[in-house]
């Protein structure tokens, strides 16, 4: 179901009288509709199932004949923001890295961060966003391969409660020879450079 902008006005304009705010002075007569149209766009992968990310960014090609095949394919640094589902608060400083080991096809590097950018447009938990990239990069390459490393600021941390403002968190997804120890040592190397 696609975003519907008319009713996140109507709860806005009800949030930001329940703040103690006048939603008719100048600054805030805009707001209501400026956060429907952002809601939109930072909420875009709800509508969207994994399975049909995975159909969306599928392009792929034939991976090359001679090839080694505990060869990885990694895309690191990738930038994004999503949105905790605890307090709808941003998750920011956002740091993906992706990294398969291709079967018989190879995705389109594009698509690997397209679909990282895809399944952090919902409400999220770091961890999940690990573990969706993952069921995506799967359904789209056929390799159960896959690593995913993410680094990331939580605003719910750092600007309330405990305001612990530099703390990060890292979250690790491995799956398939990911999970041995060899395979994350050769990852880890490979992010260093
Ligand atoms: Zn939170």
């Amino acid at each position: 179901m696609a975003v519907d902008k008319e009713k996140i006005k109507e709860h806005i304009r009800g949030i930001l009288l329940a703040i103690g705010e006048d939603p008719d002075r100048e600054g805030l007569r805009e707001t209501p509709d400026r956060v429907a149209r952002m809601y939109e766009e930072v909420f875009a992968g709800i509508s969207y199932t994994n399975d049909e990310i995975a159909a969306m960014f599928n392009k792929t090609f034939e991976a090359p004949k001679d090839r080694n095949k505990n060869d990885i394919v990694l895309v690191k640094d990738i930038e994004a923001f999503s949105y905790c589902e605890h307090h709808m608060a941003i998750m920011y400083d956002m740091n993906i890295s992706v990294a398969y080991i291709p079967r018989d096809r190879v995705i389109g590097l594009s698509k690997i961060v397209r679909i990282a950018d895809m399944v952090t447009r919902r409400l999220q938990l770091q961890e999940r966003i690990g573990a969706d990239i993952a069921d995506v990069m799967e359904k789209a390459t056929g390799s159960p391969d896959i690593a995913v490393i993410i680094e990331a600021k939580h605003s719910c941390v750092t600007a309330r409660g405990i305001k612990n403002r530099e703390s990060s968190t890292f979250t690790t997804t491995f799956k398939g020879v990911f999970n041995e120890e060899k395979m994350q040592e050769k990852l880890l190397m490979m992010m260093k450079k």
